[in-house]
């Protein structure tokens, strides 16, 4: 992901929290409200849906796994074990998997290198579908690294690319058994991070080559909305609205943020936070609601010290719980 600090969007401080569960009130009332919100003794709890039995502790073993892999570059043999590991792990599950493959070449870059998106689905027979995305390739240079002799030592970019991969990995566990009306895609794209040249690179060669694919492949598959995962395992994440998901895809931004309020997940905020540039905008510009649920203030974001000891089981678990009982509900 790319982001604009110069374009934050932060409501925070200057009375203008933003409410994502009704209009907009005087500030004295919002602290009350907002902290009424996690026991939600005055909402109906859908007690149609169920939560999802999602093991914390094996997400991490899944977030190391990937990690004890190496560096996960785009065309690289790195890349090809964990695509490798998650065909294997999804197929065991039952899900099916298909190799969405490609090439691109990088402006700075002689050469294209082969690239593949993937794509898991559960009950692949449904026309109406949802996706649940994440990039799955790791950043070539760790730029964020003060100093820049330490730009190429090895960086496994846990939080950012594997997490979202542990993630579903452990999510897909419980997917086939939950009661939903629509079919749902994982997919994790490639290409995010193929960025050696920050000023002349192209990002998101995956996204972009899917919603391309997908806009071009008939019949159509019916996607009612993308929830795409970047940087969701950090410990104490937070998760202010994404800038442009809650500019674009208002309506899935309320149900998400107003869904977690209501199950206490309490590192989604109740704010709107910076634009960032990511995955989710190809497919909001191919016509698909699409947002991104991201914690952009990682401390460790592009550095070496992007490891599974940074990262924390309840923040992934949290994500997995909103996303559980949101795919019971949609149709
Ligand atoms: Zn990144």
């Amino acid at each position: 992901m790319r982001r604009f600090i110069l374009v934050v969007a932060l409501l925070v401080g200057g009375g203008m929290v933003l409410h994502f569960f009704g209009p907009a009130e005087p500030e004295a009332d919002s602290a009350q409200k907002r902290e009424r919100v996690p026991f939600a003794a005055d909402r109906d709890a859908a007690p149609q849906a169920k939560a999802v039995a999602f093991d914390g502790k094996r997400a991490m073993s899944y977030l190391e796994a990937i990690c004890d892999i190496g560096p996960r570059m785009s065309g690289t043999a790195g890349m090809k074990r964990q695509q490798e590991l998650i065909q294997k792990h999804f197929e065991d599950l039952g899900a099916k998997v298909a190799m969405q493959e490609f090439s691109a070449r990088q402006n700075s870059q002689r050469r294209s290198v082969p690239m593949a998106n993937m794509i898991v689905s559960f009950h692949p027979e449904r026309q109406r579908r949802v996706i649940l995305c994440s990039h799955y390739d790791t950043r070539p240079i760790a730029d964020q690294e003060p100093d820049p002799r330490k730009w190429r030592e090895t960086f496994v970019s846990a939080n950012d690319g594997g997490s979202g991969v542990a993630l579903l990995m452990e999510l897909g566990h419980h997917v086939k058994d939950l009661k939903t009306n629509v079919g749902v895609d994982f997919v994790f794209f490639d290409g995010e991070e193929y960025i050696f040249d920050r000023d002349r690179d192209k990002y998101f060669f995956g996204s972009e080559h899917f919603a391309q694919t997908w806009k071009k492949s008939k019949p159509r598959v019916d996607y009612a909305a993308a929830i795409l995962l970047d940087m969701v395992g950090g410990k104490n994440a937070r998760f202010p609205a994404e800038g442009y998901s809650f500019a674009r895809a208002t309506k899935l931004v309320r149900e998400i943020w107003g869904l977690a309020g209501e199950l206490g997940c309490q590192a989604f905020k109740d704010q709107v936070g910076q634009r960032v540039q990511d995955d989710h905008l190809a497919l909001l510009n191919a016509g698909i609601p699409a947002i991104d649920i991201i914690d952009f203030e990682y401390a460790h974001w592009h550095r070496l010290s992007d490891v599974p000891a940074n990262c924390s089981p309840q923040s992934m678990e949290q994500v997995a719980r909103v996303l559980g009982v949101w795919l019971q509900r949609t149709k």
